[in-house]
């Protein structure tokens, strides 16, 4: 099969693996149907570690089943499929808490690398939810966003606590925090912060649902936010970027006992104890348990209540992967969607 593999940062190939095969009685096997770039793979290409050996790349898809394991019971051949970017048996302690990110069992799709033809999916009942037909066109690139940039926006608004009455500031205008934008709208949320200099990614965010759209960056930034909500701060906070400075503008646009959503990979953020201390906000975040919201959101998207896949601005084949990759490195493009 063909597939995208990581030889050295800024080195990005297409070229033939293994086919994807079942290795455990729990796998599936599917035809990817559509996969894409995501902001967290550029950590890599942008080096300046060099790779250890080359890697697949690739965690988020969309695909038809071609094979299924023997003790798979739930998923059949043929299903049209969207999963998290973390494969989980959803049975665990930790998966029925709502936390499949780090079931006990979990496998990080991106060590298997699902920006090929084929893909094999552990604990296959656990980690795929079937969508109700073959989907039409259009709704491919909203399923593949709920496979991860949509599925953590959410569960970032979640974390922060989106709801009615509530303003939620967004720290981050990249996909992720663009479907944070959406999530809390979805969820209610009465204002919407978006922080951003873009735009582009602005007029998305406003289209999503942000009511405001904030320039300054870090504590000037923050204070523009106590600005706008009478000087106490932000209900919730979505932290999408998971550098220093973005941790720390999160926490300061927070309001005493707001929430802190904080879903961007984390780059040496250091935090302060003793202003963190006395900042008395609720912090929750890591990898977003994207199964826990993944029926809802395909409902949602099904339905065409929500239109997530508008984060995606440039489509190209597999095997120009390495060109999506060039673009978003440069930042042409915030996602780039892989077609087979
Ligand atoms: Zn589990």
């Amino acid at each position: 099969m063909r597939g995208v593999v990581m030889h050295a940062p800024g080195d990005v190939r297409v070229e033939e693996r293994p086919d994807a095969t079942i290795v455990e009685p729990t796998d599936a096997v599917i035809r990817v149907t559509a996969s894409c770039i995501c902001g967290s793979d550029l950590w890599g290409y942008r080096g300046p570690a060099p790779l250890a050996e080359p890697r697949p790349m690739g965690h988020e898809y969309v695909g038809v089943v071609e094979q299924v394991g023997d003790e798979v019971r739930d998923i059949t051949v043929g299903d049209y499929v969207v999963g998290s970017f973390v494969a989980s048996d959803n049975t665990c302690e930790i998966c029925r808490a709502g936390y499949q990110s780090r079931c006990v069992h979990h496998v990080m799709m991106g060590t298997v690398g699902t920006q090929a033809e084929l893909a094999r999916i552990p604990h296959a009942d656990g980690t795929l939810v079937p969508t109700p037909g073959v989907p039409d066109a259009d709704l491919v690139p909203s399923l593949l966003a709920a496979s991860d940039v949509l599925g953590t926006g959410w569960f970032a608004a979640v974390a922060a606590e989106a709801g009615p009455g509530r303003t939620i500031a967004v720290v981050g205008d990249g996909a992720v925090g663009l479907s944070a934008v959406l999530a809390a709208r979805q969820l209610g949320a009465e204002r919407i912060v978006l922080f951003s200099r873009h735009p582009e990614r602005a007029a998305l965010g406003r289209k999503f649902g942000a009511t405001d759209v904030v320039e300054e960056r870090g504590d000037a930034g923050a204070a523009r936010v106590k600005e706008l909500t009478g000087g106490y701060g932000a209900h919730g906070v979505v932290e999408a970027v998971g550098t220093d400075e973005a941790m720390s503008q999160a926490i300061r646009s927070a309001r005493p006992g707001g929430h802190v959503g904080f879903v961007g990979l984390s780059h040496d953020v250091h935090l302060d104890g003793l202003e963190l201390f006395y900042s008395t906000v609720h912090l929750h975040g890591g990898p977003a348990p994207v199964r826990r919201f993944l029926p809802e959101l395909v409902r949602l998207i099904w339905d065409r209540t929500i239109d997530p896949g508008q984060v995606f601005d440039l489509t190209l084949p597999l095997e120009q992967a390495a060109d999506g990759y060039r673009a978003m490195d440069e930042r042409r493009a915030t996602k780039v969607l892989l077609t087979p």
